[in-house]
């Protein structure tokens, strides 16, 4: 009684607005979301978070006991169909992405090493990596030891001072030094450190440094692995070993990636095959032409048999393929400096001059004034790199009409003194 006279107390609730319905319907995802088969391209998820259906499934799947997402630092379709990919093209057991090639170096240091750490690093590196492993590990009290990892002598010293891990390229810009992975994998693990490489010039249809030992290999995803020049990512491979703590770092730091740049990566990812074919055979007859050019005073391409690794490269590259691919970076060294080089960047109209590589149209780098900027010219000498030092990133246009073009480019050039 008493219940239905205090229902009849209480006022008629107000119908809902239709205004409220179409507003609240402006919410919903739609039937059709949740489709089922699989869409030959696959859609891009970039939900922040996902709806759970009990404490007791959130908690499963937060601890990882569930498979499922929840919020998408921790982990996104389109990062895991991305991973997918990685990890088949190293054949790892385990891959991550990041939000750019140096996140991933950074969860990788973040994950492996702590204060108190020596690292070893090759002398020859991108340059933010050399920032990062130097004066930002050096800030969270590690130690970095900066080693000339093709110098025997040099890695002895390092391995009897005990790094927890070892930094090198596979292809080390910009002198295209090819690094003994094999061997420094063996020496890294009987001094009880972990290889870590940095595979951005070579991308895994090039080198496979798992394969040859490493515990490590990050690649950055804004260049040739994507190749359209219209990202930023990283990616990270690793055995099951070293894979302890790469995801958790990855979210904790918040060096995760977007799904709509995983999206276009996984994109850019279906043609690499083509555009590492072309971009390597073109490389190779343009360090040919270069080495022949009286405007050249050398050309740095692991391709040639003049190169101090050609014969390490052919048998690290080869990888049970029937012809061997030495990358898509040529290194030119001309003769009339610094003249030549501005000469050179005005005249290669064809080619602009982006201080990057991987892109699809060929493209010419300036170390000196870019990515070496910060050394003294004393330290860049030591490098073999001076104001005449052009790094060409090939693209993906026709071989025959870029190895035209830049007959064309090199004979504009002044030929007479060196200025060296
Ligand atoms: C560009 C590059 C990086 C850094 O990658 P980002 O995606 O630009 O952060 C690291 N190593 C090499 C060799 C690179 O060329």
């Amino acid at each position: 009684m008493s219940n239905r006279s205090s229902e009849s107390d209480r006022p008629e609730p107000t119908p809902p607005h239709r205004t409220d319905e179409l507003e609240a319907a402006c919410l919903h995802a739609g039937s059709s979301f949740e489709f089922s088969g699989h869409p030959s391209t696959p859609p891009i998820v970039p939900t922040a978070v996902w709806e759970c259906e009990s404490p007791a499934q959130a908690d499963a799947m937060l601890s990882g006991e569930q498979p499922g997402y929840v919020y998408q630092r921790d982990r996104h379709p389109n990062a895991d169909w991305l991973a997918d990919r990685i990890r088949d093209l190293h054949q790892a057991p385990f891959a991550a992405i990041t939000s750019s090639g140096m996140a991933a170096l950074a969860a990788i240091l973040l994950a492996h090493a702590r204060s108190g750490d020596r690292l070893a690093i090759s002398n020859q590196l991108y340059g933010r990596s050399t920032l990062l492993m130097q004066q930002e590990a050096a800030r969270l009290g590690m130690s970095p030891l900066v080693v000339d990892l093709f110098d025997s002598k040099a890695r002895k010293s390092v391995w009897k001072k005990q790094p927890k891990l070892v930094l090198v390229e596979t292809i080390a810009n910009p002198r295209l030094r090819v690094a003994d992975l094999s061997g420094l994998a063996q020496e890294a693990h009987d001094a009880g450190a972990l290889l870590v490489v940095d595979n951005t010039f070579a991308t895994p249809l090039v080198c496979q440094p798992l394969a040859l030992g490493a515990d490590v290999v990050y690649e950055s995803l804004s260049k040739l692995m994507n190749g359209h020049g219209d990202l930023m990512l990283g990616a990270i491979a690793s055995t099951q070993a070293a894979a302890d703590r790469i995801a958790s770092t990855i979210s904790t730091w918040g060096l995760a990636s977007s799904p709509f740049d995983c999206w276009l990566a996984q994109r850019g990812i279906g043609t690499l095959g083509l555009r590492v074919e072309r971009a390597c055979e073109t490389a190779l007859q343009l360090a040919v032409l270069a080495s022949k050019h009286p405007a050249i005073r050398s050309v740095d391409y692991p391709g040639l048999a003049a190169h101090p690794d050609h014969e390490l490269a052919k048998r690290l590259f080869l990888n049970g393929q029937s012809q061997v691919r030495f990358g898509h970076v040529v290194t030119l060294h001309l003769r009339s400096g610094a003249s030549g080089a501005n000469q050179l960047i005005r005249e290669a109209k064809d080619f602009p001059f982006c201080p990057s590589l991987g892109e699809l149209r060929t493209t010419l780098s300036h170390p000196a004034s870019t990515s070496h900027r910060s050394l003294t010219s004393e330290a860049r000498g030591e490098l073999g790199i001076d104001e005449g030092t052009i790094r060409v990133s090939l693209g993906i246009e026709p071989t025959a009409w870029v190895v035209d073009r830049w007959n064309q480019v090199l004979d504009s050039l002044d030929r007479g003194e060196d200025t060296r």
